[in-house]
């Protein structure tokens, strides 16, 4: 962090500074020009409150060289973190294809759904067990019942399941659950996301609705933090001043994510678009883009569906989309 003392600071105040900077463990660089002092912070400043420092009447500007999130941080951990879950991996430079319907609702349902996504090609099995819907009268999916479908349908297909998790105290549930996933609404649930950080178990973390990059990378460095660092990000399309679409998917989220952090990245152009014939297009160009893996949303009956229909593909599209997907993957892997 660089700080800008303003001009005719007196040698006094800037020793002052210094030493609440050194008492805080850092080391100061000072450098003197003609009009302006500048300080430069050598050490861990993650803890400093920059606006604090910004707010003080001797300091001109501030400026943060290394970002705060420091485990998720790809300049201290070069190599991408590869994932295994079952028989899928996530980050290792291989295409992962997780499928299912936005909640489950039936063993019916969630079995046919597993045995036909696994056949397309799926590496993993997603369902809601509890869901966060916006308004209160909507199906809140079957919670236990629902994790314990899930579980049937992992034993019949052998895939490994993963499911949303929105109140700490339903973690004991969550057991043989593969991944954990944090919806966007709760990507900022702080103390959600520590609970998340003791446990040995993939989190799957959507971006919230309206957060920023670096917002999201803080979210990772909370369960990090707490010693889980096997991380999965997803990008899920955010808020923008567009509607025709559910949400805009950010896709420069991938090359800019790959940039900052070595956390595999994985894409939902369900959640993103809200439209089952936009899921395709979005996915084709996710992978395009260096996706470490699609989320997408499967349903046998999406006219039916009790969440999110309008954006469910059938068995069948789900099929040509990860076809076309794989031939995408693969024409960029030559
Ligand atoms: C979901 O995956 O079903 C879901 C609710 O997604 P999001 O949190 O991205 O809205
Ligand atoms: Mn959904």
């Amino acid at each position: 962090m660089i700080t800008v003392l303003k001009n005719g600071v007196t040698k006094q105040q800037r020793d002052q500074l210094i030493e609440w900077f050194e008492e805080q463990g850092l080391g100061v660089h000072i450098s003197e020009g003609q009009y302006q002092t500048v300080l430069g912070l050598i050490g861990d400043t993650s803890r400093i409150d920059e606006e604090l420092v910004a707010s003080l009447e001797m300091v001109d500007s501030v400026k943060r060289i290394s970002e705060p999130f420091k485990k998720a941080n790809r300049k201290f951990h070069p190599e991408n973190t590869v994932i295994r879950v079952g028989g899928v991996t996530f980050g290792d430079g291989s295409l992962s294809l997780i499928a299912g319907p936005c909640s489950v609702e039936s063993e019916e349902q969630i079995l046919d759904v597993a045995a036909r996504v696994k056949e397309a090609g799926a590496g993993m099995l997603r369902g809601g067990a509890f869901k966060p819907r916006t308004s209160p009268y909507d199906f809140q999916g079957l919670g236990a019942e629902g994790i314990r479908l899930l579980e049937k349908a992992k034993e019949a297909t052998g895939l490994p399941i993963v499911t949303e998790i929105m109140s700490a105290q339903t973690l004991p549930l969550f057991e043989n659950v593969d991944v954990i996933q944090v919806g966007a609404r709760n990507m900022q649930n702080f103390e959600l996301l520590k609970e998340l950080g003791k446990l040995n178990k993939p989190i799957l973390l959507k971006r919230g609705l309206a957060n920023t990059l670096k917002e999201l990378l803080m979210s990772a460095e909370y369960i990090m933090a707490g010693g889980n660092e096997q991380v999965i990000l997803c990008e899920r399309g955010i808020r923008t001043y567009e509607t025709y679409t559910r949400n805009t998917l950010d896709l420069s989220a991938i090359p800019a994510l790959r940039e900052l952090t070595h956390l595999p990245i994985v894409v939902d152009p369900s959640h993103a678009t809200g439209i089952a014939r936009m899921v395709e297009p979005m996915a084709l160009a996710a992978v395009a883009a260096g996706a470490d893996g699609l989320l997408i949303e499967v349903h046998n009956n999406p006219k039916k569906a009790l969440c999110d229909g309008a954006q469910s593909l059938t068995p069948e599209q789900f099929t040509h989309t990860a076809q076309k997907a794989r031939r995408v993957y693969e024409a960029l892997r030559q």
